[in-house]
């Protein structure tokens, strides 16, 4: 459903050059909840912005949900992201003038739905992440941990085929992390969400089927948490 082929990326400012994805390959399936871990600075956010069509690689290809991202044009890209993609960002990319309930919204008329479908997902989506009681404030009103559940309540509300989270608990106590835990979890379960995360919480590393740990640039290596053996020696 989502793939990269030999990806690679560099950035270039002044006459330093960072060469942060380095012919990188993935293959992701449908319904998966993949976690993405690695030391800070070794392209994580790189990654999911490339796989989710906000980057162009410098080389290499991405396929995502049957197209070849390289080959769409600016609105045929714009499509993809906004009917098909959802996106948790680090920051959280929150708009300062808006409320919680209108963050969520926005993408959701953009999407083209009634406004009153809009608003009722919106609320469904807040009261999810345990935030109905915040709705009407603004980002400068608002915990570290709530707006950050506003963005993932924002990236849930358009029930995406590939949703993109970049550590989605960090700001978040260990009660409120739990909840964005066990909620990725569902809708991989149970909505067939694909679910491309970079975290290290160990939490969700114990919920994810797959666990990619990068390195210079690559994958270095990638691991089925269930698929190995147990630590009990013997029941
Ligand atoms: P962290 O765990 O700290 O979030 P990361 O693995 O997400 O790190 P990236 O944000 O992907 O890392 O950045 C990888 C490298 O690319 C860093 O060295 C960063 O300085 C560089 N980089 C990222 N974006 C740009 C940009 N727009 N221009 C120049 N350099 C960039
Ligand atoms: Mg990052």
């Amino acid at each position: 459903v989502l793939q990269a082929d030999k990806v690679c990326k560099s950035f270039a400012s002044g006459k330093l050059h960072t060469q942060v994805l380095n012919g990188l390959s993935l293959s992701i399936d449908p319904g998966e909840l993949t976690l993405i871990s690695g030391p800070s600075g070794c392209g994580k956010s790189t990654l999911l912005a490339i796989l989710s069509g906000l980057q162009k690689v410098d080389s290499g290809r991405v396929h995502a949900l049957g197209s070849e991202l390289g080959q769409l044009d600016l609105r045929a890209l714009e499509h993809f992201r906004l009917q098909h993609t959802g996106f948790v960002f680090q920051g959280f990319n929150l708009f300062p003038a808006l409320t919680a309930l209108e963050q969520v919204e926005l993408p959701l008329n953009h999407m083209g739905l009634s406004k009153q479908e809009a608003r009722a997902r919106a609320h469904q989506s807040l009261e999810e992440v345990g935030l109905s009681h915040r709705i009407k404030l603004r980002p400068s009103e608002l915990s570290g941990g709530e707006k950050q559940r506003v963005a993932i309540a924002r990236a849930l509300a358009k029930e995406p085929e590939l949703l993109f989270a970049d550590e989605p608990t960090s700001a978040l106590d260990a009660a409120n992390g739990q909840t964005i835990i066990d909620i990725l979890h569902t809708i991989a379960r149970t909505h067939g969400t694909t679910v491309l995360c970079v975290s290290h919480d160990p939490r969700l590393v114990a919920h994810a089927d797959r666990v990619l740990a990068m390195e210079d640039g690559r994958i270095l290596s990638d691991r089925r948490p269930d698929a190995e053996a147990p630590k009990e020696t013997s029941p």
